[in-house]
């Protein structure tokens, strides 16, 4: 029997992307985005990686929208760069939600799509996910997904099943990302 992982997923380019390589695994998708500026675009993030879920035959775990709290957990970094300490946060911010879940669902493994991104550092990614992890009692899964050319799959598989790709990060201090 393949052992659960939940995988903490960002937005649906990044979920296609990334399932895959974690083929060996009995994967759960959860996406928890409180960083995501509007509620209109946590929920476009989330219909992307609902119908990720559909086209691998995952399960997906939705997570409320509480951009509020989000927004107290990094309150005085609001204009740090982006790969700043607001970052830092804001990864340690979804990961304590998804060690929760994971401990709640009684499954082992949680880890994150986020390190698919080429905007953001893998291993610091991964070393907060450790953190967080042994301080949940849920081990945090160590992978890097940008491994083996895992965005310019994400990128391609995206395009092919014509999911939404959004043009910034997520939270209102990213939006100038936006072209
Ligand atoms: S730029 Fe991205 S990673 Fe950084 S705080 Fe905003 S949403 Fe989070």
């Amino acid at each position: 029997m393949k052992e659960k992982l939940l995988l903490h997923v960002c937005c649906g380019p990044c979920a296609v992307g990334s399932i895959p390589a974690v083929d060996d695994m009995d994967v759960v998708l959860y996406f928890a985005n409180s960083n995501i500026d509007t509620n209109d675009e946590f929920e476009k993030r989330f219909d992307a990686a609902n119908a990720v879920s559909s086209y691998y035959k995952k399960e997906i775990i939705k997570e409320e929208y509480n951009h509020g709290d989000w927004l107290d957990s990094i309150k005085g970094l609001e204009n740090e760069p982006e790969k700043g300490s607001r970052c830092l946060k804001c990864f340690r911010f979804s990961f304590e939600l998804a060690a929760k879940k994971a401990k709640e669902e009684g499954i082992k493994y949680f880890t994150s799509t986020l390190t698919i991104s080429p905007h953001k550092n893998s291993n610091v990614i991964i070393n907060i996910g450790k953190e967080v992890g042994a301080e949940y009692g849920v081990e945090y899964y160590e992978h890097d997904f940008a491994k083996n050319n895992g965005y310019n799959n994400s990128v391609k598989l995206s395009k092919e099943l014509g999911l939404y790709r959004q043009k910034y990060c997520g939270c209102e201090y990213s939006i100038w990302w936006k072209k």
